[in-house]
């Protein structure tokens, strides 16, 4: 039946039941125990009524029973009757009583039945995983998000306890160690764990789980939920990383600004430094907190640029442009040192307008320092060059004055024509130009028609003959010489490779064919201009030609020497068995005497035989006397000038050799005592020798005269760099007509010893070392006698 309708008619019913009854206890005499009835009523009204109908009821029913109590019994109360009648009326009460109280039973079991489903309607529909655990921790009930958020059927995971096979395993230990530590000691859990997802994905989940006192247990259970928190700690990890990656960029950027050799810092718009990198504690010995907490920086700035200095950063920061200063700034040592900083001003990202001045200081004292220099030197060589222009002047009035009355002989040549031409020779590539003039003639004849003699000095007109130097100068250039194309061609070279001077022989063909042999030398001069000089050799020739006739006398004087020498030695040689003949021729007479008659003609063939060898005997003594037995003169001798003169004398046959000879002495080497003649004549023998043993050989050829002072004595040397003696020639190296020479007499050694040894001293030779030969002997020094020129004897004769 339709619900709205059966309580109406349940109404309706209890009406005519209770109707019914009043009337049958009304009429009957009953004594109320047809009020029992009324609980049918109440049963009725109960079933579809409120609690409040229910009461209506009871207390309609109550006063039906009572009404029909009075209406039977008005007349005759009774006891009994009245007793029934309160029974009765209690009965109903105490019936409707409980029937509210059963009714309000079934209220609250209703209202608990919403409320559990709206419980769990609410517990569904939340977007977090909720459960509820029992005091040991094991959850018994999840929420329907479960199942969202794990993909897994709740009651089968419930019913297996296995809600921790979603927890990452790399998340249990931490999981498991705070529940039960929670759990143990009845303390909320706040832990984050990575829970695998319906998609096989693990997301960041917070547990949060709480424990309550459950009056319905009356046991502390837990209640808590599961929170996608993934967002935010993947946010907070990447934060996290970002932040570790800016300390990292933060302290690679400090160690970046303390490792640059600048100052660097940073300023707010006011100039407030906030900031400088270790090198200003090392630049100015400061210490940088301090710094910064004092904002002294000025206070190291030279006094007298700090008024410069404070004016630019005014100016800077007021316009919030680029900051340029320089400035001495004092160093720890101390010192001032020019440094120059440079800040520009850098807007925020944000678009703010606080701007930050970033900027370096740097060292620039050498830098200025050398600038200034520079200036100084600029200024001295401005006032250099003012004096050498005032100079150039005088000297170019001089040196026009000089080219014109000279003595010496100038000639001025234009270039400049035939130079440009050379610049297009050399434009095309070429680097021989001998060669390329040789191929081309023609060519060398243009260049050559370029060139214009400018002045020409009267010295150089008379040289060459000339009334005027009008007509030099109009000579064309190349017919003044023999051979004047080939000097022409070697200025044009000296111009061509960059040369700033040549020099050498020609012969100047003057006036009329006049010859002149000259020595020139070219100079170039600016614009292009060549300067020639001519040294007339017209006389050094001539010299030369008795030079080469001394040099000869001087080798025939050598071979007469020598063999004066040798004719000595030869006559020494003879006496001894000239005068044994002389004894024998006597003692063959005195034989023959005793003999008797029949020999005279042996007498006088012996004696003619003495007579001859005592002729032989007078010639080879009056030989020898002449020769060698002469006295000598001594006399003061600078030994270094005599040395010098030998190397002048024989210089011809060095450099014939190609042997070099040096002269060792110190400079205030005293003279000696010798017979000059004689002391040269040794020193040619010995270098002569040494020459010749050198003579072809391939690896160096030097002599060395040297001369070592001593106590009493000075030692004179003379050695080569040649062969040496061998060992099996030293003995007899003195002896005369030793030689291994093929042309050789073997005199000269000898002759020298013997002159040595009239000096006062000893000849003697040994092998050096490194090779070749020395001969060495003393001379005695002169002691306390004036310088040369004086003359001192000593006598003593070779042999
Ligand atoms: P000559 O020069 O006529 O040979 P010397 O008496 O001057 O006669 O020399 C004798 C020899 O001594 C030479 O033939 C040569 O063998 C040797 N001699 C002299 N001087 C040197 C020297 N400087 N180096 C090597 N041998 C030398």
């Amino acid at each position: 039946m339709d619900e709205k309708l059966k309580r109406p008619l349940l109404l309706v019913a209890a009406v005519v039941l209770a109707g019914l009854v009043f009337t049958f206890d009304s009429v009957t005499d009953f004594d109320s125990s047809v009020a029992v009835l009324y609980l049918a009523v109440l049963v009725i009204v109960s079933a579809a009524g409120t609690g409040k109908d229910v009461t209506r009821a009871a207390e309609l029913c109550i006063g039906l029973t009572l009404l029909s109590w009075i209406i039977v019994h008005r007349d005759d109360p009774t006891a009994s009757s009245a007793m029934r009648c309160i029974f009765a009326c209690i009965a109903i009460g105490v019936t409707g009583a409980l029937l509210i109280s059963r009714k309000r039973l079934v209220a609250t079991k209703v209202e608990l039945e919403r409320s559990r489903s709206e419980v769990e309607l609410f517990a569904n529909s939340v977007p977090f995983v909720l459960w509820r655990s029992n005091p040991r921790g094991e959850i018994e009930y999840l929420n329907a998000s479960w199942t969202a958020v794990t993909g897994l059927d709740r009651w089968s995971v419930l019913e297996g306890q296995r809600y921790n096979d979603v927890v990452h395993p790399d998340d249990m230990p931490s999981l498991v160690e705070t529940v039960s530590k929670a759990v143990a000691t009845r303390t909320t859990t706040d832990l984050k764990v990575r829970v695998r997802q319906s998609d096989g994905s693990y997301r960041w989940m917070q547990i949060y789980d709480n424990p309550a006192y459950s009056p319905l247990t009356e046991q502390v259970e837990r209640f808590g939920g599961l929170s996608d928190v993934h967002d935010e700690v993947v946010a907070k990890q990447e934060l996290e990383r970002v932040r570790s990656e800016l300390e990292i960029s933060r302290t690679e950027l400090i160690n970046f600004t303390d490792s640059v050799p600048q100052i660097l810092w940073r300023a707010d718009a006011l100039g407030n430094i906030d900031f400088f990198n270790r090198r200003y504690a090392e630049v100015t010995g400061r210490d940088v907190e301090l710094a910064l907490d004092r904002q002294d920086f000025v206070d190291d700035i030279h006094p007298d640029d700090r008024e410069d200095y404070s004016r630019l950063v005014g100016q800077a920061f007021a316009s919030r442009s680029e900051l340029r200063a320089s400035f001495r700034l004092r160093h720890a040592d101390g010192s001032y040192r020019w440094m120059s900083v440079v800040g520009r001003p850098v807007r925020p990202t944000d678009g703010s307008d606080d701007i930050r001045y970033y900027g370096g200081v740097s060292d620039i004292h050498d830098e200025v320092t050398s600038h200034q220099k520079v200036r100084d030197l600029n200024e001295t060589l401005e006032q250099r060059v003012e004096e050498r222009t005032s100079e150039l002047l005088r000297t170019e009035r001089r040196y026009a004055g000089l080219f014109d009355v000279s003595n010496m002989t100038f000639a001025e040549m234009d270039f400049s024509a035939a130079e440009v031409m050379l610049d297009k020779i050399k434009a095309a590539g070429v680097t021989d130009l001998r060669a390329y003039m040789t191929v081309n003639p023609e060519e060398l004849e243009r260049t050559l028609g370029a060139i214009k003699t400018t002045r020409v000095n009267r010295a150089l007109a008379r040289m060459m003959g000339y009334d005027s130097v009008a007509d030099l100068v109009a000579n064309p250039p190349s017919q003044n010489a023999e051979d004047g194309s080939e000097v022409l061609l070697r200025q044009l070279e000296m111009y061509y490779y960059g040369a700033d001077h040549i020099d050498g022989r020609t012969v100047l063909v003057g006036k009329n064919g006049k010859r002149i042999p000259v020595y020139f030398t070219v100079t170039r001069l600016s614009d292009g201009l060549h300067l020639s000089s001519h040294v007339d050799l017209s006389d050094q020739e001539r010299i030369e030609q008795m030079r080469q006739a001394a040099q000869a006398e001087l080798a025939r004087a050598n071979r007469i020497a020598t063999v004066g020498a040798f004719s000595a030695s030869i006559a020494h040689e003879l006496n001894q068995p000239i005068s044994a003949m002389v004894i024998d021729a006597r003692t063959g007479l005195r034989l023959l005497a005793r003999e008797g008659p029949g020999m005279e003609a042996v007498d006088r063939i012996l004696q003619r035989v003495e007579k001859n060898a005592q002729r032989v005997a007078g010639i080879v003594q009056r030989t020898r006397e002449n020769l060698v037995a002469r006295g000598r003169t001594g006399k003061l001798i600078d030994l270094f000038r005599l040395a010098s003169e030998t190397r002048d004398l024989i210089d011809h046959d060095l450099k014939r050799a190609d042997v070099e000879m040096e002269i060792v002495c110190s400079n205030t080497l005293s003279s000696v005592i010798a017979d000059p003649v004689e002391l040269q004549q040794v020193l040619v023998n010995l270098i002569n020798n040494a020459v010749d043993a050198m003579r072809g050989q391939i690896t160096e050829r030097r002599i060395t005269l040297g001369f070592v002072e001593k106590q009493t004595t000075v030692r004179v040397r003379v050695a080569d760099t040649g062969p040496g003696i061998a060992d099996e020639h030293i003995e007899k190296l003195f002896d005369p007509f030793f030689t291994t020479k093929s042309s050789g007499i073997g005199m000269g050694l000898q002759i020298c010893r013997s002159a040595v040894e009239a000096m006062g001293g000893e000849l003697t030779v040994t092998n050096q070392a490194g090779g070749g030969a020395s001969f060495e002997f003393d001379l005695p020094l002169a002691q306390g006698q004036p310088k040369s020129g004086t003359e001192a004897s000593f006598s003593g004769s070779p042999g």
